[in-house]
């Protein structure tokens, strides 16, 4: 990378921190105004956008952009546009009798940090930038983006257009490699927010820490699927192939394995294998199922499913249209399930991000719980079942970032909820009025009465009676 690349970010930064210095105290019509532009902007140049994502892709449809990358970015703009006077409400405290009675006061105010860097991955390059955007910008701040080099059109036009709809001391796009991205991360930030892999998010916390930036990471990881008894094995089965097809596999919460009663193991390959075929039912020419991002994407999934079948497993491919993936260029790859995966196989150690789906088996529920909890904590926790005592069981004996309850993914889509991951899937949170206080700084006002208080308290020397 060249110096004056590194230069420019630093200068940028500085510049930033400057104009939203000066400008405060700024009226929430700014922020208002921010949000209305950057809606506009996912608006006026949505199928710019999806056709974009579909180049950068080899295939992706447009269709799905449209939902996956900006509606649903659209809506949450609008969401927390809808919020901003409710959320910068000073909040009321209490403090501590008789401290109240004498004129006291405490309140805490939300206050914009400053300068908030969003470094953002390929999956949904639209989505995981300008989400993340919304908030930064609903709680007041300026920002700088560093988009994935993956997607690099969408990373251009992302730039182009965010220099378009805003001044560059509002927000500023710096697009380059894996080193732009790294000397970004070194930035001394009001707050980073970085959306990627575990791998690199434990980089960008070490140069975070160089600064001491407060950081939010939104990794990735494997999120299980628990297939109680008590489910439907047909919708569940439906639901799955949903939310494992979608963008190819390539979402931070997609299902990544599955774990279902040892005797209905058939019965729900078949639901997952059916609802495929169903959506899907060809795949080479279907513009509805997106390719794998990168050649180096794809070799590693092709690699994960050889290694499971060395070891033993039993490949499962979904190609109703016997379709031959071995004479195409496009990078895609039918849904492959895996079943009789053992623990010393690739696809039950790394995230897969892609159409593999590796099927374990329990006797009891217990099983799958304890083998959830002697893994990382997973960004998604899915279970499927009717009955109460076991849905309980599951959500009060794990942990992971969040829970789909007869479903996958879906949790993300709702705005109001805080969405992260805990320990390796990601720390802190955005969404929901937690994402508003997670860029902004919650600063305690406490104002003191007239009357001398230390004194009263015993708090001034010489230390006396009303000390004891
Ligand atoms: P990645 O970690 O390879 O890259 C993400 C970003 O990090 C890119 O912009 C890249 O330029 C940058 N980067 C690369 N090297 C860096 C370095 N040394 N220092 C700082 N930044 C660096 O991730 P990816 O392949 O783009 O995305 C896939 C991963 O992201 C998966 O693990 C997935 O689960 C995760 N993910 C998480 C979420 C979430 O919201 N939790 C959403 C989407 C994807």
């Amino acid at each position: 990378m060249a110096g004056d690349q590194r230069t420019a970010m630093e200068d940028m930064l500085r510049k930033q921190r400057a104009v939203a210095t000066r400008s405060r105290p700024e009226d929430l019509s700014a922020r208002k105004d921010r949000l209305g532009r950057a809606i506009k902007m996912l608006k006026d140049h949505a199928n710019d956008f999806g056709k974009v994502m579909s180049a950068d892709f080899g295939n992706r449809s447009p269709k799905q952009s449209m939902i996956t990358d900006i509606t649903s970015t659209v809506n949450f703009g609008k969401y927390c546009r809808k919020h901003i006077d409710k959320w910068t409400r000073p909040e009321k405290r209490s403090v501590q009798f008789p401290l109240g009675l004498l004129g006291a006061k405490a309140e805490v105010r939300y206050e914009p940090k400053g300068v908030v860097g969003i470094l953002s991955p390929w999956n949904f390059p639209v989505n995981l930038t300008f989400g993340p955007l919304m908030q930064v910008f609903a709680a007041g701040n300026r920002a700088m983006i560093k988009p994935s080099e993956f997607t690099p059109k969408t990373s251009l036009m992302m730039k182009e257009l965010v220099e378009e709809y805003f001044s560059l001391d509002e927000c500023a796009v710096f697009t380059g490699g894996a080193d732009v991205a790294a000397a970004f991360s070194e930035l001394p930030f009001d707050h980073l927010v970085f959306t990627g892999s575990t791998a690199t998010g434990r980089k960008v916390m070490e140069s975070a820490a160089k600064n001491l930036v407060p950081l939010t990471l939104e990794l990735g990881g494997k999120s299980p699927v628990l297939l109680g008894e008590s489910a439907d094995f047909s919708t569940a089965g439906e639901r799955i192939a949903l939310g494992k097809m979608m963008n190819a596999g390539q979402i931070c919460l997609a299902p990544d394995y599955l774990y279902v009663p040892e005797s209905r193991q058939d019965e729900a390959i078949h639901g997952v294998w059916q609802a495929t075929a169903t959506m899907y039912p060809s795949l080479l020419e279907n513009e509805d199922y997106a390719s794998l991002v990168s050649d180096r994407h794809f070799d590693r999934l092709q690699e994960m499913v050889a290694d499971a079948r060395d070891k033993g497993a039993e490949i499962i491919e979904v190609n109703p249209a016997n379709e031959d993936f071995s004479s195409s260029n496009a990078r895609k790859m039918p849904l492959t399930i895996l079943k009789g995966v053992t623990e010393d196989m690739k696809a039950m150690n790394e995230e897969i991000f892609g159409p593999v789906l590796p099927v374990k088996t329990y006797a009891h529920i217990d099983e799958a719980i304890d083998y959830v909890n002697e893994h990382d904590r997973p960004l998604g926790l899915y279970y499927f079942g009717k009955d109460s005592t076991e849905r309980e069981q599951v959500l009060t004996r794990t942990i992971s970032g969040g829970v789909t309850v007869n479903d996958v993914v879906f949790h993300v889509s709702m705005d109001d909820l805080p969405f992260g991951g805990i320990g390796p899937s990601g720390m802190g949170s955005y969404h929901g009025v937690e994402g508003f206080r997670e860029f902004s700084h919650a600063r305690s006002i406490y104002t003191q009465p007239k009357i001398d208080v230390a004194k009263l308290g015993g708090l001034k020397p010489p230390y006396g009676s009303a000390t004891d």
